[in-house]
């Protein structure tokens, strides 16, 4: 039965995205999955993820230049995000986040939670390039 065949794939898709906290993409989610779904293909790894973002139980996450990667945590929560090889990575600890209010009410936006990003260089490319993070501002500074 194809419809039963698919929601099985969807649902090892849908549990490998939650355990791994590596925000994987389509790519890495097919050599992942390849154990317990011999028979899947990338193209329907895509079309998958493409309904699970739709319904909601993943999120897209991108970074400019590099492939789109799939966090199974939908909550909002801070990322790091490394400009030169895409890796995302979960920010750990608390952060005080500084919104100027008064810059929203005069807009007259009503705004929701902020959704921090942390843009820089991660340690292993810092390692191989001895590359720095350039333009580092306090996390305050880094509301979108
Ligand atoms: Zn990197
Ligand atoms: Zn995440």
């Amino acid at each position: 039965m194809k419809t039963r065949r698919n929601t099985i794939q969807r649902r090892v898709l849908l549990e490998e995205i939650r355990k791994s906290r590596r925000h994987l993409t389509a790519a890495e989610l097919y050599e992942t999955v390849r154990d317990r779904l011999p028979r899947i293909s990338l193209g329907t790894v895509y079309r998958n993820l493409e309904i699970l973002t739709e319904s909601g139980e993943v999120s897209r996450l991108g970074v400019a230049g590099h492939e789109t990667r799939f966090d199974g945590v939908t909550e909002r929560h801070p990322h790091y995000r490394c400009r030169v090889c895409g890796r995302i990575d979960d920010a750990e600890g608390t952060f005080s986040v500084q919104i100027e209010a008064d810059i929203a009410a005069a807009s007259g936006w009503e705004l929701g939670a902020p959704s921090v990003e942390f843009e820089g260089v991660c340690p292993a490319c810092r390692a191989s390039t001895g590359a720095r993070p350039e333009g580092t501002r306090p996390p305050g500074d880094t509301v979108h």
